[in-house]
């Protein structure tokens, strides 16, 4: 696995950004929506890298508000300071990031508060013998849909094939249908209004089709 080389200061440089960043609640969030002054609801990414994506969609989406999450620090850092950089795109203070693992995410919201999560390139994890660490096993899409509000929607987008079809295979099991599934997001209608990421701009720099899906969640 790629590591980051630690960054020089990265504690330091974190906490000029606190005002960005969230404190792990104790108990469960009923409201995360309260954090923000006004705005509808909340949208969560896991695994938001250098936070490209994040900044876009709270500039492109000034009603909506968004949590991004990332669990290595030195990786938050450079999302933070993005978001400081890029700052004059945002016509409401509807952007906040946690350093936090999608593991522990019953930790940070009660069931039924988040209208959307967005999976963006998440690890692919290609040895079958840890499929289990996929943000995209069973067990954790079975965690972000009791999470996810009736009617709110999963959103994940890979350039990786295995991954995605793993994780067709996984909501197949689990018995639920997406709205809509393309394996050429770019050249697709659903590539309206899409914001890439980091990963997204190199893969489909180096030619790679980027797939895609939307699964709106119903709870009985
Ligand atoms: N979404 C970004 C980054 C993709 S790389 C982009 O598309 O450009 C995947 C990211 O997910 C990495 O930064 C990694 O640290 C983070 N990640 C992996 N597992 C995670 C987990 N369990 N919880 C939170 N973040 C995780």
């Amino acid at each position: 696995m790629m590591r980051m080389r630690k960054k020089k200061h990265g504690a330091e440089r974190l906490a000029a950004m606190s005002h960005y960043l969230l404190e792990r609640p104790d108990v469960p969030m009923e409201a995360p929506a309260s954090l923000f002054d006004g705005g509808d609801g909340v949208c969560l990414e896991i695994g938001c890298g250098k936070g490209g994506f994040a900044c876009g969609m709270a500039a492109a989406h000034p009603t909506v508000n968004f949590i991004a999450l990332e669990r290595v620090h030195d990786v938050m850092v450079i999302a933070t300071e993005q978001a400081e950089s890029r700052k004059e795109e945002r016509t409401r203070d509807n952007l906040r990031f946690a350093v936090a693992d999608a593991n522990d995410l019953t930790a940070w919201f009660a069931p039924h508060t988040l209208d959307a999560v967005y999976l963006n390139f998440s690890d692919p994890w290609p040895k079958a013998r840890h499929a289990k660490r996929r943000l995209t096993h069973r067990r954790l899409l079975e965690l972000y849909f009791t999470l996810i509000k009736d009617g709110g929607a999963l959103f994940f987008k890979t350039d990786n094939r295995p991954l995605f079809d793993f994780t067709l295979e996984e909501l197949a099991a689990l018995g639920v249908t997406p709205d809509y599934v393309t394996y050429d997001l770019h050249a697709s209608p659903y590539n309206e209004g899409n914001i890439r990421t980091e990963y997204e701009e190199n893969f489909s720099a180096k030619g790679f089709s980027i797939n895609a899906l939307r699964l709106t969640v119903h709870h009985k």
